[in-house]
């Protein structure tokens, strides 16, 4: 399960953030993970309570959000659900593997008192 380390590095940069800002307390971390992340939501939420407790994040609240897997077209420069195209370009029918977004797992925002 590798959630458990991410998330365990994911709190450790929001406890850095908060104790940079002299903050008593975490209210609210934001997370952004991407579809095709690998990552597993629900773990990730879990992990990251239990990991929480006895830290300034034990009372926060745990906001992940899901971002859907973007392709970008280089022939045409379309941008367009990965997933629902099955990476086919929507336009112009180009196989497209890159993503522009998707496979990221991000500390968006700590919310501190
Ligand atoms: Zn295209």
């Amino acid at each position: 399960m590798h959630e458990v380390g991410l998330a365990q590095e994911t709190l450790d940069l929001a406890v850095a953030t908060a104790t940079q800002q002299q903050a008593r307390e975490i209210r609210c971390l934001r997370i952004e993970v991407g579809q095709l992340s690998g990552v597993v939501v629900e773990a990730l939420r879990f992990a990251l309570e239990t990991l929480a407790a006895g830290t300034m994040a034990a009372a926060a609240t745990m906001e992940i959000e899901e971002i859907v897997a973007r392709a970008y077209c280089v022939a045409c420069g379309e941008a367009f659900d990965a997933m629902a195209q099955a990476y086919r370009c929507p336009q112009c029918g180009a196989i497209c593997p890159d993503l522009v977004q998707g496979r990221e797992l991000r500390l968006v925002s700590v919310e501190v008192i």
